[in-house]
């Protein structure tokens, strides 16, 4: 069973199925809240055409890669901000571009070269060299530490952008940086989950965690744990089973998003009667808790954590962050 753990190429393997387990399901929990699920799909197709140009020119692949992916991911949030139509157009572009450049590259790329289109397309764990390692972990510190630190500045954002721009956060920079976070989780996952799943990854156990969980803090941390689990996971399977790493990865989310719909809807039929209530709040909210304050119907709720709370009794209830839904509790 952990005979793998014998090769350096298979602890590779599994340190980078580690770091891409973490890091996709952290980014991606704020592409769900704004209904963006087909962004990092789009990228990861910019991403080939990247690897095309390091392939062609002899550089590092996972480089340029980063870059094309990084500067696409800047530009579509910049052509978004102008209107909904044509992001929508943007990231059509993204999708066919993305691709079309790098089948033609990689076309005139030396013989023996382009055969390794598949491995970045579908993941290949035995293809993780130890540079790349060091470039992932240095990566993944970096998505952890900015999704935690502007973690409710982007969950505003996702939950409602008119309201937080009422509120006065930057909007577009927030934005900004959420693209780029996409587009260096893209570039980390292609050796393991490959650039046609890695938005699986970054979907799925998001979709899972929350049939299963009631808050936001509470549904980032399941996503996490079912990401860690199904990357690492999958790479054992692969490696006893010889399937493809990342086809195997995302047949396990899946699954996991199965058993999640079986369990949810047990665990909503028990807590239904149940009074909707945060898991997590420390502190108590007031004129000067530092929570934009906003009216709902004929009360007041707090946002923080992208959700809204609501005094109720001698607890705080927790309110949709859609305004047009009529409030409970
Ligand atoms: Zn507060
Ligand atoms: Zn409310
Ligand atoms: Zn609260």
């Amino acid at each position: 069973m952990f005979d793998l753990l014998n090769y350096d190429f298979m602890q590779r393997a599994i340190i980078a199925a580690f770091l891409v387990g973490l890091a996709a399901p952290l980014v991606g929990i704020f592409l769900v809240q704004r209904r963006l699920a087909l962004i990092g799909d789009g990228m990861g197709h910019v991403a080939l055409a990247g690897v095309a140009v390091g392939v062609v020119t002899g550089t590092q692949p996972v480089w340029t890669a980063l870059i094309l992916t990084i500067a696409s991911a800047v530009l579509v949030e910049l052509v978004r901000a102008r209107g909904r139509t044509s992001g929508d157009v943007a990231l059509a572009v993204m999708f066919y571009g993305g691709i079309a450049i790098g089948v033609v590259l990689l076309s005139r790329a030396a013989d023996g070269q382009s055969g390794n289109l598949e491995t970045y397309l579908f993941g290949a764990i035995t293809t993780t060299s130890p540079t790349d390692i060091w470039t992932f972990a240095a990566l993944t510190l970096v998505i952890v530490v900015v999704t935690w630190v502007l973690r409710p500045r982007l969950f505003a954002v996702a939950g409602d952008e008119e309201y937080a721009r009422a509120t006065g956060m930057r909007v577009l920079a927030l934005n900004i940086t959420l693209a780029v976070l996409t587009a260096v989780t893209v570039v980390i996952s292609m050796r393991i989950v490959g650039l046609l799943l890695i938005s699986a990854l970054m979907i799925v156990p998001n979709a899972s965690a929350q049939l299963l969980t009631r808050s936001f803090s509470a549904a980032l941390r399941t996503a996490v744990v079912i990401g860690v689990a199904c990357s690492v996971g999958g790479v054992f399977v692969s490696y006893h089973a010889d399937t493809p790493s990342g086809a195997t990865i995302v047949v396990l989310t899946v699954l996991a998003f199965t058993l999640a719909a079986a369990l949810g809807g047990l665990w909503t039929r028990w807590s239904n009667a149940r009074h909707e209530t945060p898991d997590e709040h420390p502190h108590e909210h007031g004129g000067d808790c530092g929570h934009p304050a906003v009216r709902h119907g004929d009360h007041v709720d707090y946002l923080h954590d992208g959700e809204r709370h609501a005094a109720h009794a001698d607890h705080w209830d927790r309110h949709p962050t859609d305004r047009t839904t009529t409030p409970r509790g």
